[in-house]
């Protein structure tokens, strides 16, 4: 006879019932199932004792904060906490003040359990429906919660705690920005010797996100609005099957905003020293022609970071420049364009501006081609330092920012585009900065378990 199952049998209907599922399951499967209901109330149990037995203990009674009187004892009071166990109930004593100053009930267990007054859900469990709302929408969170944890939660509960502690996350970031602000650099995260050595790679790319026109209101044309995303990672190298080195990001850290350049500056400058960028042996900035990272580039980071044009996009603007020039359809356009991406990758970018210098001293060249060929011509020119890309080989960087895109697009795609999905902007903000939370390794920070005097 096993021990344990027979102190169960011994004790009060309700677990015998539970036991007598698992003893009677015409299956492994179910009685793993039946098991999993009986240790959850057997967990709800013990929880449920212990608290019992601690609020027996003589409690330590403050005195009231308005006229300095020891506050008194009213007697035992009902307490009731979703957890992630399910609902539980104790009974803790409560006091007054004896003057009757308006300072409510007074629970010292409740402040010892890191309890605040109206809280009606344990954080371990705001921490794991926020985990999943991280990756999947507000109602497949409330499902897998009941899936996974035969827990009752609806979808609103989980938007409500995603708020809280979105809110948290930003309002931690603006004390960091507003000290930055203030003169004060954060502290670099710490990196193994081996991560520390590698290449900062440091990019930035917008993504367009559906917002409602108005919040609060479900109808109306969707708004796109631009979310300003930028990756900060160390590059690694990884061999694949085929034995083939390649780039692999590690340390990732994603920095994010919805709103414009001058939003992002401050927040990337910070995560941008949180990550080394006063240290680093090698910094690299990767971006395609978008005119605002390399402007937020020339104004932040270029005293630090190497500036790499996007190679795939300096070609399809060398394309289309060979197009306008000699015909897209001609031999003689391919022949130029082939020629013009192949010295432009070797080091050759001043032959290649050479090239187009030449054809804009032509005569009889048509106005449409000569607008073109003027706009590629000053491009190139303008980002003359960032087309050495013989010697960003070299150094072991990337050439394009594929790996900065996708791992942007990731952040905002995955989880903000889902079929029918519109925002409100606080919303948005919230989820962002949980999801931002989570990527960069901070989600747990925003859901301290132990009870602190901040909560
Ligand atoms: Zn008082």
């Amino acid at each position: 006879m096993p021990c344990l199952a027979e102190s169960i049998r011994q004790s009060d209907p309700s677990l015998q019932e539970l036991l007598g599922a698992v003893e009677n399951a015409p299956s492994l499967a179910l009685m793993v199932l039946a098991a999993w209901r009986l240790a959850r109330t057997l967990a709800v149990r013990v929880v449920e004792e212990v608290l019992a037995e601690r609020a027996q203990q003589p409690t330590e009674w403050l005195t009231c904060p308005e006229c300095g009187t020891r506050l008194q004892s009213k007697g035992f009071v009902w307490r009731h906490l979703m957890t992630l166990l399910g609902p539980i109930s104790w009974q803790r004593r409560v006091g007054r003040c004896p003057h009757r100053c308006p300072i409510g009930c007074v629970a010292p267990l409740d402040d010892a359990l890191g309890l605040r007054p109206h809280q009606r859900t344990s954080i371990e469990l705001k921490q794991v429906a926020c985990a999943l709302a991280v990756f999947v929408p507000f109602e497949t969170t409330a499902a897998l919660l009941s899936r996974l944890h035969t827990l009752q939660v609806s979808p609103g509960a989980v938007w409500h705690w995603v708020q809280e502690a979105g809110q948290r996350a930003m309002d931690w970031l603006q004390g960091e920005l507003d000290q930055l602000e203030a003169g004060q650099s954060p502290a670099e995260e710490p990196l193994d010797a081996q991560t520390a050595a590698q290449p900062l790679v440091i990019g930035a790319d917008g993504v367009r996100v559906p917002f409602r026109p108005e919040a609060g209101k479900p109808n109306g044309r969707t708004v796109w609005r631009e979310i300003k995303v930028a990756i900060l990672a160390r590059l690694g190298r990884r061999t694949t099957h085929a034995g083939q080195g390649v780039h692999r990001l590690e340390q990732r850290r994603l920095v994010a905003v919805l709103g414009d350049i001058d939003a992002l500056r401050p927040r990337l400058w910070l995560e941008a020293v949180r990550q080394g960028v006063l240290s680093a042996r090698l910094v690299a900035w990767i971006s395609d022609g978008g005119r605002g990272f390399w402007t937020l580039y020339a104004a932040r980071f270029a005293d630090y970071a190497t500036g790499i044009l996007d190679f795939y996009h300096a070609a399809q603007n060398l394309w289309k420049g060979a197009a306008a020039w000699l015909d897209g359809r001609t031999k003689d356009a391919r022949a130029w364009f082939v020629s013009a991406r192949h010295r432009l990758r070797h080091g050759k970018a001043d032959g290649v501006l050479a090239d187009i210098a030449a054809a804009l001293a032509l005569d009889g060249l048509p106005a449409s081609a000569r607008d073109t060929l003027t706009n590629l011509y000053a491009y190139l020119e303008k980002h003359r330092d960032h087309l050495d890309y013989e010697k960003f080989k070299e150094l072991g960087l990337p050439l394009g920012s594929g790996l900065v895109e996708s791992a942007c697009k990731w952040l905002i795609q995955h989880r903000f585009k889902g079929v029918g999905m519109r925002w409100s902007e606080e919303g948005f903000n919230h989820l962002l900065h949980l999801r931002l939370a989570w990527v960069n390794g901070r989600f747990d920070a925003l859901f301290p378990l132990e009870p602190s005097p901040n909560l």
